[in-house]
């Protein structure tokens, strides 16, 4: 998936670069950037000792030692000072400097902690989101699988009017016999979402055609169907496997297998990409062999955004991961 976020200790990821939130030193300190010393054993000081510091916003990279990683990048975020001295521009530059290097060397895959948001102060729910918009940003011109790691239960938060919106939606719509999501992932934990209030009756992105999807042929695959919407909706596969959160691999193999048969994640992101109402959603979902169900969380969440026409994918994926639900994407 290009962009997930995970609970975890980032000493315990495995990605080909880890992101170290260091100070200007290089020379360790505490939180991420001294787990990741005593991880990465001597050698790491030794080398970072050569680099001669890091300017707040820049980035530098060594190897990864006895880390998961082949490499580890280290960059300076801000000390939050109140929002007015430049520090969301800084943090946008770590994330976008750290995988500018990510790529240069390049990296298949890249872990980074909430830089800034530990002993920097900055505010947990406006890290998170530069961090999504920096990650986002990058994804959009480039492949590349960015995990997010976050380390303690309420780091993802939320604005309190989308989660009283959604558990109410939750309460409406959950059916008495609750059973866990069988999507549940393993390492994702609840946590508090943020975000702006759910928007009502939103159009559809401007560069979609927004006419009625037809299912009349019943013998249409997943993969035909999908291809026939792209075309219908007038957009390209790029626009689509990127606004899906999928991987450019998985999108070929769907493309070129007419009897491919996605994961159930995977065919609900192209529906969000795609902009389907409900309807369309759940037509295309049973040409994959899957339906919605209300006993499911996870369904109640997906048919919430869909109804209230809610397309951002990265906004779903962060409420997904707040009540505890496996991400979209594939
Ligand atoms: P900064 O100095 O940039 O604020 P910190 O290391 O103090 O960096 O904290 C950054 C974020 O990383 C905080 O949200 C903190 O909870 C989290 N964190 C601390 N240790 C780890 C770890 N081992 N793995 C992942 N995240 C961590």
């Amino acid at each position: 998936m290009p962009f997930t976020i995970i609970r975890n200790d980032i000493t315990k990821v495995t990605a080909d670069a880890v992101v170290n939130a260091a100070n200007n030193s290089l020379l360790g300190g505490g939180g991420v950037d001294g787990a990741i010393h005593r991880a990465a054993g001597a050698g790491l000081l030794r080398e970072c000792r050569t680099l001669g510091g890091c300017e707040t916003g820049q980035a530098k990279v060594t190897k990864g030692y006895d880390m998961p990683c082949k490499y580890i990048i280290h960059t300076v975020g801000p000390v939050w000072q109140g929002g007015a001295h430049g520090e969301k521009e800084l943090l946008y530059s770590c994330y976008k400097n750290s995988l500018i290097l990510a790529k240069e060397k390049g990296c298949a895959s890249v872990a980074f902690p909430l830089i800034s948001s530990g002993v920097y102060g900055y505010p947990k729910d406006k890290a998170l989101q530069v961090a999504v918009s920096a990650i986002s940003d990058f994804l959009s011109e480039n492949e590349m699988d960015i995990t997010l790691v976050v380390f303690d239960k309420n780091a993802v938060s939320v604005s309190e009017k989308l989660m009283s919106d959604i558990r109410r939606y939750i309460d409406d719509n959950y059916a008495e016999e609750h059973c866990d999501s069988p999507y549940r992932s393993r390492n994702v934990f609840g946590g508090q979402m943020f975000r702006k209030a759910a928007p009502k009756a939103v159009q559809l992105s401007e560069d979609i055609c927004a006419a009625p999807i037809s299912f009349e042929n019943m013998d249409e695959t997943f993969s035909h169907a999908l291809l026939r919407m792209i075309d219908e909706r007038g957009l390209t596969d790029v626009q689509v496997y990127k606004k899906a959160n999928i991987d450019r691999r998985l999108f070929s193999k769907i493309r070129s297998d007419t009897d491919y048969r996605p994961k159930k994640q995977t065919a609900i992101s192209f529906a969000i990409a795609l902009e389907l109402d409900l309807e369309e959603t759940e037509r295309l979902l049973e040409k994959a062999g899957y339906t919605l169900s209300n006993s499911i969380k996870f369904d109640v969440i997906i048919k919430f955004f869909i109804e209230n026409k809610m397309y951002d994918i990265f906004e779903i994926n962060e409420t997904l991961f707040a009540f505890d639900q496996s991400l979209i994407g594939g």
